[in-house]
């Protein structure tokens, strides 16, 4: 019937709450956290066991990235290290609009890009570097630069051995040109460092780009990195549109790097510490 077209159709209502607490819970729980997924096989890897192989795959060797506290705690003496100028703050030097804000939403123990101080291999004391790219992608800006100066000064007048583990994405563009001079200056510490006769050990880890693979990272009198990582100065896309050439599928990894001769060893995780030791005592560097 035609009228029936226009008969208002009859709803129940059901208030929301009432339906929220007839949708059974059927998700497992599983407290966040315990389990960690390995970026390359996918493999599924309990918290725990990973942080005991030194946050190494076991199924495929693949190298998680650290932060500045993880890498302290797998490579120095259990509570030798000790941290300097961990407050010095940036000034926002170019009053780049929300900088400050990206700054604080970090989300990583350290305060800046790299954290600096000393600490013991084996009881032997190193200067130390620890970039973290869990801070801005590692970028450095005029703090990390300040830093690993004064580290290096430091070094160079306590007469010790001065090792920078990298990781970074490059400089920092909010803070300009200031972010690249931060080259020049730690180059020309690095200089009277070795001047001095004293041994630097530079270790690339992934990500090693940009600025600081153009100074530092490659000024090392050993340069050493980690199996797989990233390291390199422009994007390979940036590369490929400038030569107009297909790059090799391993361009920009440490093993190329290796094969070229830019890198002088890929040592794994887990044989660090006792690489870097001899290598001390090779030079003799004694405590
Ligand atoms: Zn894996």
């Amino acid at each position: 019937m035609l009228k029936d077209l226009f008969v208002k159709r009859q709803y129940a209502t059901v208030k929301s709450s009432t339906l929220k607490k007839s949708v059974p819970e059927e998700k497992p729980n599983i407290p966040s956290g315990m389990w960690e997924k390995c970026d390359k096989c996918n493999s599924m890897i309990y918290a725990e066991d990973l942080e005991n192989s030194k946050f190494v795959c076991s199924t495929c060797g693949h190298h998680f990235r650290l932060n500045a506290k993880e890498r302290i705690k797998v490579f120095f003496d259990k509570d030798t290290f000790k941290e300097f100028w961990k407050d010095l703050k940036t000034t926002n030097p170019l009053d780049f609009k929300g900088y400050e804000e990206k700054l604080k939403s970090t989300k990583t123990d350290s305060t800046e890009a790299v954290v600096t101080g000393v600490g013991k291999l084996n009881g032997i004391e190193v200067a130390c570097a620890i970039m973290d790219s869990f801070f801005m992608m590692g970028s450095m800006g005029t703090v990390v630069g300040e830093k690993i100066t004064r580290l290096i000064e430091h070094a160079t007048e306590n007469k010790l051995p001065l090792m920078i583990f990298t990781a970074s994405g490059g400089a920092r563009m909010q803070e300009g040109i200031f972010s690249l001079m931060q080259m020049a200056k730690i180059s020309a510490a690095l200089a009277k460092h070795s001047e001095a006769g004293l041994l630097y050990i530079s270790i690339l880890t992934d990500p090693t780009t940009g600025g600081v693979t153009a100074s530092f990272a490659m000024e090392g009198d050993i340069i050493l990195s980690e199996p797989n990582a990233l390291i390199g100065f422009a994007g390979r896309r940036v590369i490929e549109n400038t030569i107009k050439e297909t790059l090799p599928d391993n361009f920009q990894k440490a093993e190329f790097l290796l094969e070229k001769g830019f890198v002088d060893a890929i040592v794994e995780r887990k044989n660090m510490r006792a690489c870097i030791y001899k290598i001390l005592i090779l030079h003799g560097v004694r405590n």
